[in-house]
């Protein structure tokens, strides 16, 4: 299989094999060996969701910085619509987007104007009379790639229109390389991030040969030095050109209620996609138009990388909504998605090859085989999923033994019963000791 860029690291210095992230990794990319976690990397999809649970912090994500800025000419910051979260609603966006403007980007471009254009082109896609049902939303990239492992059967659901980010992206470098007749890869494009999977898909796109994206940056990094940017800012400035639509779009829902889906159904936090996904692999969801599926609880406001509480993020971003259809009911604005040209939105789906992880060999009678002895295997294990062997779960471990990347004595319990049979055999031994040999007392 070929090597895959992953944004998500292990720092084995902090790891104390705890075990907590192996047991939340929804593909199962996690073992613990030697005490420490190991990733195994063809089946990681860079949810994130082991960054969460570990409270060592030994998983990070590798990220750009600011001081990549000085690469380029020119740059541009694309923040994604959940930046604005983590700031009180009572600061507007345009001071957040004027912040960054005093932090080294020479121009901001909003996600959300992206999100506006994905928007008007999935409720066309959506009308079309060939579209296979459900529709699945392509814009959450740990989705796209948990589909890759786990369901390949399912990559023609996807929609095959570009994520809000990367028509951000296509757009503004080609407007302002033309407008500035700066070379396009002297501009910098910058994505500020809340999630992972986003990192990864800039570096390894799906759907694309290149991402017009040159990097991405955390928004938990840039945190700190624009909230001090931001105090600089006077509070009439003006930047915001996004409306509620593509801004919505940080919250679970905000998908379908911008695309206007009525038969949908909005699926958050991976755990849960993955359960409905199975659904739909097994045709039991064929009648529902279309699924918004996001790998974060509450939407990409829940990634990883933010900094704010979900739920205080949650909150902030329902008072800031209504603020901006306010103001922008009094300024007559609406979202100037227009018509695209096609081009912009091209996402070529044949690109998302599958990558099954739940194959044991490629041969398929080798395949069966080693199926025939995991279920051998996986029967003779306590069934108690405890994951103290290292790997999730019992069956996980049988499937690490016929792979030959574990031994039965992995198991604690197995490991007991083998010392105890060790220790009756030892003494069942010492009874078949002759006697030891009385010394004549001539020898004396
Ligand atoms: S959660 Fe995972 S990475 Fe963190 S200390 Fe525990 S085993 Fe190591
Ligand atoms: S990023 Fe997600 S898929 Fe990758 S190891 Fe962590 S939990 Fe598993």
């Amino acid at each position: 299989m070929p090597e895959y860029f992953h944004s998500v690291k292990l720092t084995p210095e902090r790891c104390k094999g705890c075990v907590n992230c192996t047991k939340r990794c929804p593909t199962e990319a996690i073992r613990i060996r030697e005490g420490k976690a190991k990733i195994t990397e063809h089946r990681c999809i860079d949810c994130g969701e082991c960054i969460r649970r570990c409270t060592n912090h030994a998983k990070t994500a590798v990220t750009d910085s600011l001081d990549d800025l000085g690469n380029f000419q020119y740059n541009i910051a694309l923040p994604a619509p959940t930046l604005y979260a983590q700031f009180s609603s009572d600061i507007s966006i345009d001071v957040i987007l004027g912040g960054l403007l005093t932090l080294g980007f020479d121009e901001v471009y909003e996600v959300a104007q992206g999100a506006e254009i994905v928007s008007a082109a999935t409720r066309e896609y959506l009308k079309k009379a060939d579209v296979k049902k459900p529709a699945i939303s392509s814009a959450c990239p740990a989705v796209v790639r948990l589909i890759q492992v786990k369901f390949p059967e399912l990559i023609d659901h996807l929609i095959p229109i570009e994520a809000p980010v990367e028509v951000a992206a296509r757009l503004v470098r080609a407007s302002r390389s033309a407008a500035l007749q700066i070379p396009p890869e002297k501009i910098g494009v910058w994505f500020l991030t809340p999630c992972p999977a986003k990192m990864t898909a800039v570096k390894q796109p799906l759907g694309a040969d290149k991402s017009n994206i040159s990097g991405a940056i955390a928004i938990s990094q840039i945190y700190g030095e624009l909230l001090k940017a931001i105090s600089t800012v006077p509070r009439d400035s003006r930047h915001r050109r996004a409306t509620a639509e593509g801004v919505g779009w940080a919250l679970s829902g905000g998908e379908t209620r911008a695309v206007a889906a009525v038969n949908a159904m909005v699926v958050d936090e991976i755990h849960n996609v993955s359960e409905i996904l199975e659904q739909v692999a097994l045709g039991k969801l064929n009648k529902v138009d279309y699924i918004e599926c996001l790998a974060c609880s509450g939407g990409c406001i829940g990634g990883p990388l933010a900094v704010e509480n979900r739920f205080v993020a949650e909150h902030r971003m329902k008072q800031r909504l209504e603020k901006i259809r306010a103001e922008d009911d009094r300024r007559g604005a609406v979202s100037q998605a227009g018509n695209p040209d096609p081009e912009v939105l091209t996402y070529d789906r044949r690109a998302i090859v599958p990558r099954p992880i739940m194959r044991l060999d490629e041969d398929i009678f080798k395949a069966m085989h080693k199926v025939e002895i995991m279920e051998q295997t996986l029967k003779k294990l306590p069934g108690l999923d405890c994951g103290s062997c290292g790997s999730p779960n019992c069956r996980a471990l049988a499937e690490d033994i016929v792979q030959g990347t574990a031994a039965e004595t992995d198991c604690l319990f197995k490991l007991r019963e083998r010392v105890r049979d060790l220790a009756q055999e030892m003494v069942d031994l010492a009874k078949k000791l002759p006697p030891p040999l009385e010394k004549d007392d001539d020898d004396k």
